[in-house]
């Protein structure tokens, strides 16, 4: 279970989804019920609507890890790296560790920090 996955509680004898996904803006109730599988159904349903396809997912993750695995190549610290671009160490710590995603401006600063380059490759016919 990810940091993202929906909070099921029990209240006072119902039980409840809480969704804290960071494409929602905001934490909010997913449902409730009396049974814990409904809640559970309705927290999966809810985490296939706003999850992006898993090439997409997978794409944006083998990003994150090129740029993290480039500072280290690179023999950067956090605060070396962080000095190229207008962010601090801390946030760059953060997006290496996933603990956040960096907003599209920051991450072309990033890529641009380590010498690479954001660009949009036609997937063609090759796909899944
Ligand atoms: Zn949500």
């Amino acid at each position: 279970m990810s940091a993202t996955w929906p909070v099921i509680q029990s209240v006072r004898g119902a039980w409840l989804a809480l969704c804290r996904h960071p494409a929602c803006k905001t934490q909010h109730l997913i449902g409730f019920s009396a049974e814990l599988h409904e809640v559970e159904r309705l927290a999966a349903a809810h985490m296939k609507d706003i999850q992006p396809p898993q090439p997409t997912r997978d794409a944006l993750a083998e990003v994150l890890n090129r740029l993290t695995a480039a500072r280290a190549a690179q023999g950067l610290s956090l605060r070396q790296l962080a000095a190229r671009m207008p962010y601090r160490s801390s946030a760059v710590s953060a997006w290496e560790t996933g603990a956040r995603t960096p907003m599209l401006d920051a991450l072309a600063a990033w890529s641009d920090a380590l010498g690479y380059r954001l660009t949009l490759i036609p997937i063609g016919d090759n796909r899944p």
